[in-house]
């Protein structure tokens, strides 16, 4: 057979340039030695899920550790998956968990040198590659529709075959030139097919840099590497862009693994150097005692737009993800709390070989104990991102008083290091918190555990007397000169060596104006909050909170 002519006619695109100018166009990168070029590959679906920041993170930390280079790719071969504004968001969502591409699609970068980044618009390189395939006997054209496939796979499964296009069920390997001509006569479509030269009887061992050495059976399927529009399949892509984009290590899903000696064979016949590989466990959780895979349809929490919109501290997220991504980063970071996770010493091999458990638990607990760390002013700026875009239009109008809530925020959270608040974990439980700093949100439940008369009393002879001048100790004076005037016992031992003479004790009075105040009977300091609520909304409460 005339294979010049054959691939001449099945890609007839005079546009093709020869195939060495490729390598001299994207020449292997010069980086320092033992640095590593590693990609994010999404199909630009719109969907980022917990499993691509899972293996983005491991991307990030080994590029940016080694003096690398972390790139996004855009594997948008099926058209019909793609969502508009899909790449964006993978950035955007990307970048609020601190992992940042220094290339790539819409990245502005002067690094850009590898591209085009989206796949679609490398189409030329593939025909080029497949074309000389033909031309060297190593892929044919594919006319079998999707009937003729499906009865293969019927008779394969009635056998109890292994399914797929190979060997003698292979049918168009073995069509004769006439018949390959008279197809293309009759406008039949066609795919082009890859012409395994392997055998399953031959055994492969390789090493993953996850999963450690494994044992592959030698591919002997003809797959698919250009479809009928002319599109490559993933295989193909990857062989061609992680060789051209001087990719060294591939880090991608475990369920790529059994793909994994078509690609061997494709790096081979295509003469390129394979580039390591390091397939990513799945991400599990525990449901009624098994454990399952994440699921898209079940677990809201796979979706990465799920912590943004819950407001989980970002910094949070990501290091709940480097606990299941290293095993010692825990002990790392027990040893050291007050340094930047990036300064942990990440390896891929100390990754997990099988399925990591994800647990939300977990990962509130590190949330609770990473916004204990942070300052009132940076807790602060947390909400206010997570208020412009989640909260309400009353949050939105709180938070542009950043002074007043900042204060608030010191009060809440504590200033003393040791003593933070710690039960915190998303942006909304603090905004939630400190509604009731707020007339438009303050939402009193008045339960008081003294009559009515009493409380009154209480409440009008505080309200009557309170300087928001006074400090602490003579706020608490005030309070014990309420107490003695309304039968209350002014100091606790007075009140514990004889309860039966009074109504209560000084604490009872704090809690009548602290009800009164805010509305619940736990509060941080309630002089503080009267300080900051200022006289007049203290007086305004203090006259709605009389019992009518
Ligand atoms: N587009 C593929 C995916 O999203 C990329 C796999 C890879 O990283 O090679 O699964």
């Amino acid at each position: 057979m005339d294979l010049l002519k054959l691939a001449q006619t099945l890609i007839p695109d005079d546009d093709l340039l020869p195939l060495e100018s490729y390598e001299k166009m994207y020449p292997p990168r010069e980086l320092p030695k033992g640095a590593e070029v590693t990609r994010l590959a999404p199909s630009p679906t719109g969907f980022i899920h917990l499993g691509n920041l899972y293996s983005a993170l491991a991307d990030e930390r080994i590029a940016h550790t080694t003096g690398g280079i972390f790139y996004l790719r855009i594997e948008d071969t099926d058209e019909k998956r793609k969502v508009e504004g899909a790449v964006e968001s993978v950035i955007r969502s990307l970048k609020y968990f601190n992992v940042n591409f220094d290339e790539g699609a819409e990245i502005n970068s002067p690094l850009n040198k590898y591209g085009p980044y989206y796949q679609r618009q490398r189409a030329k390189i593939y025909r080029a590659f497949a074309k000389d395939l033909i031309a060297r006997g190593l892929a044919y054209p594919c006319f079998c529709t999707e009937d003729d496939l499906n009865k293969v796979r019927e008779e394969q499964t009635a056998r109890k075959l292994t399914p797929g296009y190979y060997g003698a069920f292979a049918k168009c390997r073995n069509l004769s030139e006439e018949e390959i001509y008279s197809n293309l006569a009759a406008g039949k479509p066609f795919v082009i097919r890859l012409k395994s030269q392997g055998d399953i009887a031959n055994k492969i061992t390789f090493r993953d840099r996850i999963k450690g050495e494994i044992t592959v059976t030698e591919n002997d399927q003809d797959v698919v590497i250009l479809k009928s529009d002319g599109i490559p399949t993933y295989h193909f892509a990857h062989a061609i862009d992680d060789h051209f984009m001087r990719t060294t290590l591939v880090i991608r899903g475990e369920e790529w693994l059994s793909s994994l000696p078509v690609h061997i064979e494709l790096f081979k016949v295509l003469g390129f150097p394979m580039p390591a590989y390091g397939h990513t466990c799945s991400l599990m959780k525990m449901d009624g005692g098994n454990k399952r895979k994440l699921s898209k349809r079940k677990d809201p929490e796979l979706s990465l737009d799920y912590y943004r919109g819950e407001g989980y501290y970002p910094v949070a997220v990501v290091k709940y993800l480097m606990t299941i991504l290293n095993s010692n980063f825990e002990e790392w970071e027990r040893k050291n709390p007050a340094e930047d996770y990036t300064k942990f010493k990440f390896t891929i091999e100390k990754m997990g070989k099988s399925g990591a458990l994800f647990d939300l638990d977990k990962l509130n607990d590190i949330s609770k104990t990473e916004l204990s760390k942070i300052s009132a002013e940076e807790m602060f700026d947390f909400m206010y991102g997570w208020v412009s875009e989640f909260g309400t239009d009353a949050d939105r109008a709180h938070f542009e008083n950043r002074e007043y809530i900042v204060r608030i925020l010191n009060l809440v959270m504590g200033t003393n290091s040791k003593k933070r608040r710690k039960d915190i974990a998303r942006a909304e439980q603090g905004v939630r918190m400190i509604d009731y700093f707020f007339d438009d949100t303050f939402a009193p439940q008045y339960s008081y555990r003294f009559d009515g008369q009493t409380v009154n009393s209480v409440i009008e002879g505080f309200a009557d007397i309170y300087d928001p001048a006074d400090d602490n100790s003579a706020w608490f004076a005030k309070v014990k000169e309420v107490a003695a005037a309304n039968g209350f016992a002014a100091e606790m031992s007075e009140y514990k060596a004889n309860p039966q003479a009074y109504k209560g004790s000084v604490s009872d009075v704090a809690e009548i104006l602290r009800v009164a105040i805010t509305g619940m009977s736990n509060s941080p300091d309630l002089c503080t909050i009267m300080g900051i609520l200022g006289k007049e909304r203290c007086a305004r409460r203090f006259a709605a909170a009389k019992v009518k």
